[in-house]
């Protein structure tokens, strides 16, 4: 057993009740080999051993009352992972599937996406079994209210710095941010994510979207092709999903299938991106609505189906393990050559085997979905600089973050992958040197 292994072992004892979190373990330590085996400092010092365990986890009661006047009690999380090379720095997703296993995977990814970035962030994640789907905004605000007279003790500009995620958006950030500031009297940008009007910054609303496009993009010209004439699927229909399928339409693709959680529609004209937006973000409906007006679209209960559509290059933006190694069959059966993935953690560890075995160009999500976390940084240094930077000033960063991601992971695949496009490993290795340095510095 080497070393890596051992530390796998004992993780999975430890955390043995946690499968997602043990999954991007995995995923993570074993692409780190060739990297431990050429520097035995890190075995020394117990790196590994330390990178899996967060420096802190808190959990919290929720309790709040809901229109009926009933009370209602969730678990709220904060997990502040690793704050080597900055703040803590992560989203709050509110879902009902929420729970410690899941925000500590996501709270691991994120040391490594944020790593990626070339920026001074640490990784954290938070978030609650709430669910906000069919809730009023009086019970949303409510919940957001309690949700933040528990975290704000924990949290802070400096220390650590909370975003949005899944069930969190601009409206849930403006609630938590008004609560954070009635509470503190401090009137600093604690959190990103923030509308326009109070300390947000242009384009973070579309940096996650745009940045999976952007390297993409990225991997596609080095390859001596492009997104013009080539057919995407788009899973997920929230934040993620509907910039990533903008942009891809924007750079020529033709978006074919987008879902959401109860079914996906296929458009071969290509999908009407900004009627998505609109049934999603302005009416919160159900994507089987696109039907109406767009009578050569088909809508399919289930979304495990979306994968089975043909296309050239799969966006999946939905969830983690939305992508199984059924799908990635499919995927692979109906042409698809190109995976990059939007949503953290989208595909199974069997799934990935599947698409490395085929030899398709597999961008991992730790350095698609980057640009997100990337402008939440770019908001903070805005809010400490009390200045506001223009769209196309913020975009035109995004892209240099991006393209500078490429450059990273791909060098490192490049020295330590057993191919130069061994993303996976590329990323992984990347973003673990800066911050296993760091660590190390600091004793
Ligand atoms: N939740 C996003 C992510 O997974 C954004 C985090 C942030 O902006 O801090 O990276």
């Amino acid at each position: 057993m080497d070393y890596v292994d051992q530390v796998l072992t004992a993780v999975k004892e430890k955390n043995a009740y946690e499968p997602e979190f043990l999954q991007t373990i995995t995923e993570v330590l074993n692409s780190l080999r060739p990297v431990v085996e050429r520097r035995p400092e890190y075995r020394k010092a117990k790196i590994l051993e330390r990178i899996v365990e967060p420096e802190r986890i808190v959990s919290f009661r929720v309790p709040w009352i809901d229109d009926k006047g009933e009370y209602q009690i969730n678990r709220g999380f904060r997990v502040q992972f690793n704050s080597a090379i900055g703040p803590y720095k992560g989203g709050l997703r509110f879902h009902p599937s929420v729970n410690q296993s899941i925000m500590k995977f996501l709270g691991f990814e994120q040391i490594f996406k944020n790593s990626l970035t070339g920026l001074p962030i640490g990784g954290g994640k938070g978030g609650s079994d709430f669910d906000p789907k069919g809730k009023s905004d009086d019970e949303v605000m409510r919940f957001c209210q309690s949700f933040m007279t528990e975290l704000y003790r924990h949290i802070g500009p400096d220390c650590d710095v909370p975003a949005g995620d899944i069930g969190v958006g601009g409206r849930e950030i403006g609630y938590l941010y008004g609560q954070y500031k009635r509470i503190t009297g401090q009137y600093c940008g604690v959190l990103t994510g923030k509308g326009l009007t109070y300390g947000g910054s242009l384009a973070r609303t579309q940096a996650t979207g745009y940045g999976v496009v952007y390297l993409a993009n990225e991997v596609l010209a080095h390859k001596g092709k492009s997104f013009a004439g080539k057919k995407v699927i788009v899973s997920g229909s929230g934040n993620v999903a509907i910039y990533a399928a903008q942009k891809a339409a924007e750079l020529g693709a033709t978006v074919v299938a987008m879902c959401d959680s109860n079914g996906y529609i296929v458009d071969r004209d290509g999908v009407d991106v900004a009627a998505i937006q609109d049934i999603k973000e302005v009416r919160r409906a159900r994507i089987k609505e696109y039907l109406d007006g767009h009578p050569n679209a088909e809508y399919h209960d289930g979304c495990h189906g979306i994968w089975s559509v043909p296309c050239d290059i799969a966006l999946p933006c939905a969830t983690q393990n939305e992508i199984d190694l059924d799908a990635a069959k499919s995927l692979l059966k109906n042409g698809c050559w190109m995976v990059t993935e939007g949503s953290n953690m989208p595909s199974t560890l069997e799934a990935m085997e599947a698409f490395a075995e085929a030899g398709i160009l597999f961008v991992p999500s730790k350095a698609a979905n980057a640009g997100g976390v990337a402008v939440s940084a770019l908001e903070m240094s805005q809010n400490s600089l009390r200045l506001s930077w223009t769209f196309e000033e913020v975009d035109g960063r995004l892209k240099d973050i991006m393209a500078n991601i490429y450059q990273n992971m791909s060098a490192a695949a490049e020295e330590y992958g057993k191919t130069p496009e061994d993303y996976v490993l590329g990323a992984n290795v990347a973003a673990f040197l800066k911050v296993a340095d760091a660590m190390l510095a600091q004793g």
